[in-house]
């Protein structure tokens, strides 16, 4: 009741919930208490929390942040829902995003941009904005975000909270409105990576229904927390240290490596040489993913349809044309570029050539270092519509996205200010390493 009358106070103003489901979480909680008073509470019974409006949820709306959804109510719970609720917490609602996740600001929303509470005149980033700015501002304590190149760990940096993108296939997709299926991973949003850790032990974990989900057991994430950093060989990326690197925001970040070093653990300089192609071969491989992920939108079985079509084409055309923004029909249009005949080899096929230079990169720095650390973003929040040019706000993600394209985890945890707005270190671990990640969160924190 106290968050949901924060929410009805704070949330005309910051737009961080698309829908706020108050009778379903008040019911929820009920069941909770009594769940806690028969003696069977877990870790996470009762506790509030907020989704992404890109988990489908039965009985509430999933929009996507997409016009195209705005009445969609799915048939099903995605499993990351359906896993969380077993659990106990309670869902508060749906938070704002980009539409279909496209977006480094939340400012692609068809519901209208989210603001950052450090500072009403910023983003909170994006595409998980509406949930990173929920948690800072103490509308829930913790959220869930999805991240196809930095859509968790940026938004996460700019609100000053701890976010988590697990390794490709820890968590399952099912229910997860896709983007770009080969990158996209959900993760947990909130103040601490010990939070994360209770989180992502609810989330992870094999299922049949998505196919690129791993079997593999997941361990209690909590327990090595407490593990000292005495001896931890911590690598910083030269590439992520060089142009185009806010001055505040080194400063920070190499101010967070020194509390480190006070902790144990040793620091050398590694190179991830193919960086600058991380953001080229993304914007050639999510577009294409992208275009053949959202072309069952068309007006026939679910979402936006257009009044009084001619014909099945006009239906077509204009249920699409009326239902996506124009970032989203951006995308459409290069993925269906470098995917066509003739074009194929020269885009698609490269960049997947491309993405296996950026993994290796990675798998050789982790041969000599155990985690790797800079920043999570160039730059703190910017300023709500400052960024008008879409290449300059996909060069946002440029210590982000080789990430996804390898598969690997990675947290952005906050690391100090830049003014008033926060600044996050990021921290990379090889595949699966989840919980040593969060050890060296938590020994941070
Ligand atoms: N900003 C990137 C994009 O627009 C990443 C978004 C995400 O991780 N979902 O595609």
């Amino acid at each position: 009741q106290h968050l949901l009358g924060r929410i009805d106070r704070l949330d005309g103003e910051l737009n961080s919930f698309i829908t706020v489901t108050f009778d379903q979480a008040l019911a929820t909680a009920d069941a909770a208490d009594k769940t806690r008073a028969a003696g069977k509470a877990g870790p996470l019974t009762g506790l509030p929390l907020a989704l992404k409006d890109i988990f489908c949820t039965r009985d509430v709306r999933t929009t996507a942040g997409s016009r195209m959804l705005d009445n969609f109510v799915s048939p099903y719970d995605a499993t990351v829902v359906e896993k969380l609720a077993t659990a106990g917490t309670v869902s508060l609602g749906k938070t704002n995003m980009d539409e279909f996740a496209m977006g480094s600001s939340n400012e692609n929303s068809h519901y209208g941009p989210v603001k950052n509470p450090w500072d009403l005149a910023a983003v909170p980033g994006g595409s998980s904005g509406g949930s990173a700015a929920a948690v800072a501002a103490g509308l829930v304590p913790a959220a869930i975000g999805t991240d196809t190149g930095g859509s968790i760990r940026q938004p996460a940096a700019f609100c000053g909270i701890t976010g988590l993108k697990p390794t490709y296939g820890r968590v399952s997709r099912y229910g997860m409105i896709a983007y770009a299926s080969s990158l996209d991973q959900a993760g947990p949003m909130a103040r601490t990576a010990e939070d994360c850790a209770l989180l992502l032990s609810a989330m992870a974990g094999h299922d049949l229904r998505d196919s690129t989900c791993v079997a593999r057991g997941v361990p209690d994430y909590t327990e090595e927390l407490d593990t000292p950093l005495a001896g931890l060989k911590i690598g910083l990326p030269r590439e992520y240290f060089g142009d185009g690197l806010d001055p505040q925001v080194e400063t920070a970040v190499r101010d967070a490596i020194k509390v480190f070093e006070s902790l144990g653990a040793s620091v050398r300089e590694v190179s991830l040489p193919h960086t600058h192609y991380a953001i080229p071969a993304y914007y050639v491989i999510a577009p294409a993913e992208a275009s053949s992920n959202l072309s069952r939108f068309d007006g026939v079985r679910f979402g936006h349809r257009c009044d009084a079509p001619v014909d099945l084409i006009d239906l077509y055309k204009r249920s699409r044309a009326e239902g996506f923004g124009d970032e989203v029909k951006r995308r459409i249009l290069i993925g269906t570029h470098t995917l066509s005949e003739g074009f194929f080899d020269a885009y698609y096929k490269k960049a997947q050539q491309v993405r296996r230079l950026i993994r290796q990169d990675f798998l050789d720095a982790f041969e000599e270092v155990d985690v790797l650390m800079g920043p999570a973003s160039p730059t703190p929040a910017f300023d709500l519509g400052a960024n008008k040019d879409p290449v300059s706000m996909y060069l946002q993600d440029i210590y982000t996205i080789a990430v996804n394209l390898a598969g690997i985890p990675g947290m952005s945890v906050p690391a100090g200010f830049a003014g008033r707005r926060p600044v996050g270190l990021q921290i990379l671990g090889s595949h699966f390493t989840e919980a040593r990640l969060l050890n060296v969160a938590h020994q941070f924190q």
